[in-house]
């Protein structure tokens, strides 16, 4: 067994993962996803500020027509009150108009209404424009350093890849593959040193009859924790 061989492709994989579940984590990631939500929240409160304009506007304009309506039946009204003599028939057309005078004021309302509420939403919607190239622009920083520190572990990554197909031309398929078994078996981690009485898989440390037998292990081939199960390397 090359020892020093597997414990580099073992330094090289521990590597790579160290840097497979260190790129979700990122702080810039997590910054740039918080400020991609701020964003995503401030145009949603603009498009509904954008939402109650229209509707007013929708109500202002239905507001208008009926009034517009309304005072076409009351002038046809009044032209006929002219020309009836029967008192009467003065007075039905009379009410008539007095109700249309009362519908119409209700409508007035409803448009002033509208128009308030109009007013409120393009304030707010004022407001809401005004900060939104703050936040654009957190987001164009935050994506900018997102970058960058991908981009670091990107060339890290990088780095690892190309050094490791010569680290496993140097190793047996058969080593290889206990390698990899080994790796399976124990959480990605199959080969790791002993450092004083102490297997840096499983942190715990040998007895001194456990280092005889690790001791004892001829050279060529490699001592496994009696904790863990780990190779070891001494
Ligand atoms: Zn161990």
């Amino acid at each position: 067994m090359d020892a020093a061989a597997l414990l580099a492709l073992q330094d090289i994989d521990s590597a790579l993962t160290v840097i497979t579940n260190k790129r979700p984590r990122l702080p810039e990631l997590v910054a740039h996803r918080a400020a991609l939500a701020a964003l995503a929240d401030h145009r949603a409160k603009m498009a509904a500020a954008q939402a109650r304009i229209d509707a007013a506007q929708h109500a202002i304009e239905t507001a208008e027509k009926s009034a517009g309506d309304l005072t076409t039946k009351r002038t046809r009204l009044e032209a006929q009150l002219k020309t009836v003599i029967a008192p009467r028939e003065a007075e039905a057309l009379m009410h008539q108009i007095a109700t249309l005078n009362a519908q119409r004021g209700e409508l007035d309302d409803v448009e002033l209404t509208a128009l308030e509420e109009q007013g409120d939403a393009d304030s707010e919607l004022s407001v809401l424009a005004a900060a939104l190239p703050a936040l654009e622009a957190t987001v164009a920083d935050s994506e900018a350093v997102l970058g960058v520190a991908s981009g670091t572990l990107d060339a890290e990554e990088a780095d690892l890849r190309t050094r490791r197909p010569g680290v496993v031309g140097s190793l047996s398929s058969d080593e290889l593959a206990a390698y990899d078994r080994a790796r399976a078996h124990f959480d990605g981690v199959a080969i790791t040193r002993l450092e004083g009485h102490r297997c840096q898989g499983c942190h715990l440390d040998l007895s001194p009859a456990e280092m005889d037998s690790v001791k004892a292990v001829p050279v060529g081939s490699l001592p496994e924790c009696p904790q863990c199960g780990r190779f070891l390397v001494r």
